[in-house]
């Protein structure tokens, strides 16, 4: 079976003309596909010959609304769907002034480790395809009947350890023929992986990139973060420093604030040292209570002390505002309550 969500436009083309069909229907199909429809079916101007000839030869990849959480708070959804192989993956949906935005994930499961986040705890399952990814995007566009404005690459897994399938849901997502979402409305997370960072840059430029950080020194780094001790701050931070010479793009940095760990004055004055003539901003996350970690959410007050610490030192920052929470959809809450 050919993975048809996963084919880029031009492999969708040779795809169609394998089938013996004129190259057109390439486009038919693509727009069908990102409409967000379900089922071949559904593709009404194609004909029935065809349809069956993709039923035998293609998987749609089409994922399988299992349940949508409604946010009694704040209205944010999150969405739980159900893979091929009955495999799980979560998606959220945010309503902002600037738009809505979807938070979608690229694995089943994470290997990175990360000793404040649900989305490990598993393990890593297996990545998702390109066609599992975009249709995180098509799925709730279709349910809420609207486009999607933004969508920001903060889900379950680590994108960086799926590049070609992160990479190529991009290349979908973005293309003319179908979503048309453009470069600078997509946000990829990464907790560090350098390689990765160096090649996004030079392939990705417009991209927007965001750094889960969490900690200014290595000890502590390493402690919070096992990718730490595979690419330190000064490798991880000399890398960021060359994205912004190539790109001419400020760097998000995240920062999570958990209390009594990463939250003091002085930790914010390292934070402000080691970032020292970066272009960026500092988004600093409240930490979301996950079930089984040891660690508690700063206070409101001092967190926003954090925040005037790096903006007196020339720092743009601010702290994220929290949307559902009590539906488990908020930052690193994800996958926790699933089984
Ligand atoms: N693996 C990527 C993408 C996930 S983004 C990355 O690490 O960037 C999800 C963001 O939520 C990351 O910044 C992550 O560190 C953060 N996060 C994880 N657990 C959290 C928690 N319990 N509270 C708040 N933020 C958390």
């Amino acid at each position: 079976m050919v993975k048809i969500k996963s084919l880029k436009y031009s492999e969708l083309e040779a795809f169609v003309l394998e089938l013996g069909e004129k190259k057109f229907r390439a486009k038919q199909i693509f727009e069908w596909m990102h409409k967000g429809v379900r089922s071949f079916d559904e593709m009404k101007n194609i004909s029935k010959d065809l349809k069956e000839k993709l039923s035998e030869k293609a998987d749609l990849e089409a994922l399988e609304l299992e349940t949508v959480q409604v946010s009694k708070k704040d209205g944010t959804r999150k969405y739980l769907f159900r893979l091929s192989d009955g495999e799980f993956v979560e998606s959220v949906l945010m309503e902002y002034s600037y738009g809505n935005t979807v938070c979608i994930s690229t694995q089943a499961g994470c290997r990175m480790g990360c000793a404040f986040c649900a989305s490990c705890e598993g393990g890593l399952i297996r990545n998702l395809t390109t066609g599992e990814i975009l249709d995180q995007v098509l799925a709730v566009s279709k349910d809420i009947g609207e486009k999607v404005d933004n969508v920001v690459v903060m889900g379950v897994g680590e994108p960086f350890d799926n590049y070609d399938n992160l990479t190529g849901f991009i290349d979908n997502i973005n293309d003319k023929n179908g979503f048309n979402m453009g470069m600078r409305s997509i946000t990829v997370s990464t907790c560090g992986l350098v390689p990765e960072i160096k090649r996004f840059a030079k392939e990705y430029p417009q991209v927007t990139l965001a750094i889960s950080l969490h900690a200014p020194n290595n000890e502590l780094r390493n402690r919070l973060m096992p990718v730490n001790r595979k690419y330190e701050l000064k490798t991880l931070l000399a890398a960021c420093r060359e994205y912004v010479k190539t790109t001419n793009k400020r760097i998000t940095f995240e920062y999570i604030l958990i209390e009594g760990v990463n939250d003091t004055a002085k930790q914010a004055k390292e934070l402000a040292d080691i970032l020292k003539g970066l272009l960026c901003h500092i988004n600093l996350i409240p930490f979301n209570g996950v079930i089984g970690k040891e660690f508690v959410a700063t206070k409101r007050e001092k967190a926003e002390d954090f925040k005037e610490t790096l903006k007196e030192l020339g720092f743009e920052a601010t702290v994220r505002r929290e949307l559902g929470s009590d539906i488990d959809g908020a930052c690193g809450q994800l996958r926790s309550k699933r089984r």
